[in-house]
């Protein structure tokens, strides 16, 4: 470890203004992410702000029926909040597939939907790497890739967005609530985190300074029957290679809307509308859930170790379809 200045936020204006005047200062919250980074000289921020001292710690009910999530709920509180199993299974589940309990315990929601690659050569500095240091080229487009992503990517990055809160947010049509010295602002979940392009050091429309204050949840009444499929190498602790995300509003056998999003598979929690658009009006059987499938997947480019992963995504949101339907 290197010195670093450490300062305690006692109030949401407090963070802020500590962040915003240093371009080099970063958010401490559960710090499960932020700290490896450190240890591993992957990030060396010039000074560190907590922000455990703020309220941001509540589960409320918005209007509608929706929730707003506080950006400090650890990811142990909400996997378990009674009124997140009941409304939306999906997001309990994907945050109970993420990590291990400890971790769980600490880790935040806003620090959740902010952590970072983990691809091997992002975090191991004597490789070269466009995300940490941009311009200095990409190991993992001709090296060890089995991880990588198939969707999203470009020349530049192809590595996957590794949450798996943010894949079921992403399904639910969540906001993300920011707040800076210019006041708040709210960026949709599906267009919070960006795709590498050239800039792949760049991960989200978050600017500087800017604290995530909470994700607010719609209300989606059919995401009573949402669920989450993760397939791993090990049965846990371990990253995704594919997940799915998936919500369906069946009556009488026929899908009256769906929703669908990846995970392990692309650059960010990826949405697939024209999946979910082609189940609309359609019987949900096995051969309406593999076009889906196929739609998903259209797009995908497999580099020289991860073709595995565009059939196991295809299989895994079939599966996942499939037990959405099954549910009473
Ligand atoms: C061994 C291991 C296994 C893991 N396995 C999984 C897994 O299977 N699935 C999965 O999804 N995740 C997994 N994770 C990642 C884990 O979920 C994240 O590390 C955690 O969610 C980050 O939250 P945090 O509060 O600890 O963030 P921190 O480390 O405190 O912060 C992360 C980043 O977010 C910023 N930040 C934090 N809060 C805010 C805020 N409110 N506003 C603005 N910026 C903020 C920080 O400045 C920092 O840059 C794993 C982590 C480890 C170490
Ligand atoms: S895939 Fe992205 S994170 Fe990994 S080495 Fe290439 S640029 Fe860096």
């Amino acid at each position: 470890m290197y010195p670093f200045q450490f300062e305690s936020a006692a109030s949401e204006q407090d963070a802020i203004a500590l962040l915003g005047a240093n371009p080099d200062a970063r958010f401490l919250a559960g710090g499960t992410t932020l700290v490896d980074l450190m240890k591993h000289d992957v990030e060396r921020p010039a000074r560190v702000v907590d922000i455990n001292q703020l309220s941001l710690t509540t589960v409320e009910e918005i209007d509608g029926g929706g929730l707003r999530i506080g950006a400090m709920v650890r990811n142990s509180d909400l996997a378990n909040h009674p009124l997140v199993r009941e409304r939306y299974p999906v997001l309990s589940q994907a945050l109970l597939a993420g990590a291990s309990p400890q971790l769980r315990n600490m880790a935040t929601t806003g620090g959740n939907l902010l952590q970072r690659a983990r691809c091997q050569y992002f975090r191991d500095v004597a490789n070269a790497c466009n995300k940490r240091e941009p311009g200095s080229g990409c190991s993992a487009l001709h090296g060890i890739n089995r991880i990588h992503a198939v969707l999203g990517t470009s020349e530049q990055c192809i590595a996957t967005h590794p949450s798996d809160m943010a894949v079921a947010l992403a399904a639910l049509d969540a906001i993300v609530r920011v707040r800076g010295a210019g006041g708040e602002r709210t960026i949709p979940l599906v267009d919070f985190h960006l795709m590498p392009h050239d800039r792949p050091d760049r991960e989200t429309r978050l600017e500087h300074g800017e604290l995530i204050v909470s994700v607010d949840v719609p209300p989606l009444p059919f995401a009573k029957r949402s669920l989450y499929i993760k397939v791993r190498d090990r049965a846990s602790y371990a990253f995704t290679l594919a997940s799915a995300a998936v919500a369906l509003d069946v009556r009488d056998g026929v899908i009256r809307a769906a929703r669908i999003a990846l995970g392990g598979v692309a650059t960010k929690p990826w949405r697939v509308p024209d999946a979910e658009s082609a189940l609309e009006n359609t019987s949900a059987d096995g051969a309406a859930f593999g076009r889906a499938a196929e739609l998903a997947l259209s797009g995908a480019v497999a580099r020289e170790h991860n073709a595995f992963k565009i059939e196991l995504a295809k299989r895994t949101l079939i599966r996942a379809l499939t037990r959405a339907a099954a549910i009473a």
